[in-house]
């Protein structure tokens, strides 16, 4: 069978065995949350509650401050405590989030008026849904969904891409969510592609779920929605190589899925779109891998958004010895906690914690121009050059170099031999070159 990809990428260890056996199970409702009100990407949302209000579970405690921004919901049923500045991981500053003690007793639910069988709604009622839900890409992106389902003035869509991929290592959550909800994903993507009036979608997945391209097949027979086989290889999952594999359409530099008429979404979103139209569930739980070396056992979770990494780690078993890492998402990609007081967002698609053998790398040395970085580098780029003159300082022509165009894979890193981490400069360089340009993307 011949397997679609891309040019670049490389082979880290996947490590998919540890938790890809583990069914999804529920962590049972935690004692508290700590919801951010950034919990998306752009403006964080409008706090709408006060200390000692009495919230029911899904009730909307955060209001999309414009839009692109999203709602934000009550994760437990119980009292709101006030509103704490915590330090977010992804800003990395502190920001507000909501406390929420829960209640005794059974939780109550609030629910998004109207909801079910999504064929009896307009596209723009069911977009309506999906915005009052509060989704957001689950991927890790947290992008608004209801941004991404109305294109601006003058794009066409022709195409749903649904998103199996799961290139980055350790994470499992797809892989289960796929395994043990293809009926629900599907009919989320049939969701989707009323709400974006197309009349094709294809379902990507990595060759190393094999199971999982059985199980999803099956459910899409006789629907207009395609499974396709992908190469393992990281960063397949990445949008813009993601539909390259899948429909050889280019994205071009500085432009969106959008511009080749294509919108991408995460097998994840499509189960959450599922819930919110189908049975008016606003985004308050998702799915996350605990894995890694560094946790006495691993699981594939339903978790409330705003549940502490303490209290997932301690359900697991705590830490192993030689712990050297926590972090959101997997190794690649992650993003290190600093505190395990940190909440998850909707966007934490697994905790995965390193001992101090899986992270040892190469000693730091000067680069030896092998060119190893510019081969596995999916965008194209020259990170060794990047590295230079991000160090340098010389950000316009970092810029003009294609700074901007780094998806951050961390590829380039992984492959060096001489251990230059290519990626903490470039990800710092962009974000001063924004800065110094006014917030600006470019
Ligand atoms: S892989 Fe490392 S050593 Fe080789 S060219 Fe790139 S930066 Fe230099
Ligand atoms: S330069 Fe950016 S896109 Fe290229 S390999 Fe490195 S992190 Fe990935």
């Amino acid at each position: 069978m011949k397997l679609l990809t891309f040019k670049g990428g490389v082979h880290p260890p996947y490590r998919k065995e540890l938790a890809s056996s583990k069914p999804i199970e529920v962590l049972p409702p935690p004692s508290v949350v700590k919801v951010f009100l950034a919990n998306h990407g752009g403006a964080p949302a409008k706090l709408l509650v006060k200390e000692g209000d009495v919230v029911k579970l899904g009730q909307k405690i955060g209001e999309a401050a414009g839009f692109i921004s999203a709602n934000v919901h009550a994760s437990l049923a119980g009292t709101v405590k006030g509103v704490e500045k915590i330090l977010h991981p992804i800003q990395e500053r502190p920001m507000e989030a909501v406390v929420i003690e829960k209640s005794e007793g059974v939780e109550e639910w609030e629910l998004i008026t109207p909801h079910g069988d999504f064929n009896r709604f307009t596209p723009k009622e069911v977009v309506d849904i999906i915005r009052e839900a509060g989704i957001v890409g689950l991927g890790g992106a947290m992008f608004p969904t209801h941004v991404k389902l109305v294109p601006p003035e003058g794009k066409k869509v022709d195409l749903l891409v649904i998103n199996g991929a799961e290139c980055e290592p350790y994470l499992t959550v797809d892989h289960r969510l796929m395994l043990e909800k293809s009926a629900e994903i599907v009919k989320g993507v049939k969701v989707l592609m009323h709400a974006l009036g197309v009349t094709r979608a294809i379902v990507g997945i990595e060759s190393n779920k094999f199971d999982a391209v059985e199980k999803m097949k099956a459910v899409c027979r006789g629907e207009p929605i395609e499974v396709a086989v992908l190469k393992t290889k990281y960063p397949q999952g990445a949008e813009k190589q993601l539909i390259y594999a899948l429909t050889k359409r280019i994205v071009p530099s500085g432009g969106l899925p959008l511009d080749v008429g294509v919108v991408v979404q995460n097998v994840g979103t499509c189960f959450a779109v599922y819930e919110a139209v189908e049975h008016g569930k606003p985004l308050i739980e998702r799915c996350l891998t605990v894995t890694g070396k560094g946790v006495k056992n691993t699981a594939n979770l339903v978790v409330r958004i705003g549940t502490l990494t303490s209290t997932i780690l301690d359900h697991v078993g705590g830490f192993a010895d030689n712990v050297d890492r926590v972090l959101f998402g997997g190794p690649m990609m992650g993003i290190a906690v600093r505190s395990l007081d940190t909440p998850i967002l909707k966007g934490t698609s697994g905790i995965t914690v390193l001992t101090k053998e899986e992270v040892k790398g190469p000693p730091q040395k000067s680069c030896i121009r092998c060119s190893r970085c510019v081969e596995a580098c999916p965008m194209n780029l020259q990170p060794y050059l990047l590295d230079l003159l991000a160090k340098k300082r010389l950000y316009d022509q970092a810029v003009e170099q294609g700074l901007m165009d780094c998806i951050e894979c961390g590829s380039c890193s992984y492959i060096c031999p001489s251990g230059i981490e290519h990626v903490k400069s470039i990800k710092l360089a962009k974000k001063v070159y924004r800065a110094l340009r006014g917030g600006g993307k470019k």
